[in-house]
């Protein structure tokens, strides 16, 4: 009957360390599960080679945005 109690005991030790497993500060696995791969995060134009261009409001010419307009030279 002992091996009974043991097996009771180990079973409910197992059932804790469960629970203690599931209840740890999820800093790691929020990271990891919310936290979308590097590859994701970047942008399709992270390279550069095209850029989201604004219009000019002075022209309406597509100009990159934060250069000044070539074609009517406003800011
Ligand atoms: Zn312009």
């Amino acid at each position: 009957m002992l091996w009974k109690i043991l097996l009771l005991i180990a079973a409910i030790a197992a059932v804790l360390y469960g629970f203690r497993y599931m209840n740890r500060p999820p800093s790691r696995s929020a990271s990891k599960r919310g936290g979308a791969s590097p590859k994701e995060a970047q942008p399709d134009h992270a390279d550069g080679q095209s850029v989201d261009l604004v219009k000019c409001p002075n022209c309406g010419a597509f100009i990159a945005p934060g250069t000044p307009c070539g074609h009517c030279k406003a800011g």
